[in-house]
């Protein structure tokens, strides 16, 4: 069973996807053998050589073609078809690792890849959005821990977004500028927040950034989605992303887990909108992890543990560590 539900206390779409429940948690090192990523997993045999590969989402939250919701049969109880596409993007054919392993010419591949499924999925009629993501570790709950990003076609704008969309409308209204245009300008001047900057991209921990360690990779270019970024910003953009995960890792001194999220210009229409990429860290100290909670879950009402302009120091701190050994960085740490 696949369909939406509407929340009208909250007004979102909620995913029901039945066969979800059954989905495999992570795979122990046993069964590392039986890894549907690894080369010679059947899912990979039609392929003989890869080093990026798209895959249908086993487990798929929306299917391109669902049974029609069969409904409660009750005003109050709204339903619409899960139409929509969920796949998945392999990034190496290595069962560890993370885009600052990979090489930066390999994650530019990635970020090609990423480009063409935003394009392919976008140009379906039934596509309002298409949200790429990146779950990472255990401690996010991934459940295989072979490298890879996962691609939700929705039917619907995700509220997130819908949000931002009305932030950038109504910021133009009053300043005639786009909101992110501003901030990447008054950020690379007052350099309070900055963590990496090369020629393309300019990284920071935000003013309001809700988690400790959170990380927006804002392009400095006006571009609405990935698919304005040529070849060469697209190479910027992945040693934007490789820095990140490379500066998480030194930070907590170990693999450390994440979460990535593209956020990029809907599918369809044409909205104001400055395209960036967000990462949020559970850690909010190299040992303990920061949880949502009653506040965070029950309200939306996140507190900050500690302040930016000064956390931003321990990462400016592991960035500037890892810069030398990190082969092939194109910018430089704040
Ligand atoms: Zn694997
Ligand atoms: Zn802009
Ligand atoms: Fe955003």
């Amino acid at each position: 069973m696949h369909e939406l539900r509407w929340n009208p206390l909250v007004r979102q779409w909620i995913i029901v996807a039945a066969h979800r429940a059954v989905r495999p948690w992570r795979p122990t090192d046993k069964e590392r053998a039986s890894c549907p990523f690894c080369p010679g997993a059947p899912e990979l045999k039609h392929l003989t050589s890869w080093d990026v590969v798209v895959l249908p989402n086993k487990y798929p939250a929306l299917i391109p073609h669902p049974e029609t919701p069969t409904g409660w049969r009750h005003p109050l109880y709204v339903s619409k078809e899960a139409r929509g596409v969920a796949e998945v993007i392999v990034e190496t054919p290595e069962h560890e690792g993370d885009f600052h392993t990979l090489t930066l010419p390999h994650v530019l591949k990635v970020m090609k890849v990423f480009k063409e499924e935003f394009e392919k999925l976008s140009r379906l009629e039934y596509v309002e959005y298409v949200a790429l993501f990146r779950n990472k570790g255990k401690e996010i709950g991934v459940s295989l821990s072979h490298p890879h990003s996962q691609v939700y076609a929705l039917p619907f704008i995700p509220p997130r977004v819908a949000s931002e969309i009305k932030s950038f409308e109504e910021y133009f209204e009053k300043h005639g500028r786009c909101l992110i245009c501003d901030i990447v300008e008054h950020e690379q001047a007052v350099r309070d927040r900055t963590v990496y900057e090369n020629e393309e991209f300019l990284t920071i921990l935000p003013y309001y950034a809700m988690w400790p360690y959170e990380l927006h990779v804002y392009p400095k270019k006006h571009v609405k989605s990935i698919s304005e970024l040529s070849e060469k910003d697209l190479k910027f953009l992945a040693d934007a992303i490789r820095v990140v995960t490379a500066t998480y890792s030194r930070l907590l001194k170990r693999d450390a887990p994440y979460i990535m999220a593209m956020h990029n210009h809907p599918s369809k229409g044409d909205y104001l909108y400055h395209f960036h990429i967000e990462f949020y860290q559970p850690y909010r100290d190299p040992e303990k992890l920061k949880y949502a909670a009653g506040s965070e879950w029950g309200y939306w009402v996140f507190t900050y543990d500690g302040i930016p302009e000064e956390r931003v120091k321990e990462l400016r701190q592991a960035c500037v560590e890892i810069q030398g050994n990190t082969g092939d960085v194109l910018g430089k740490c704040e």
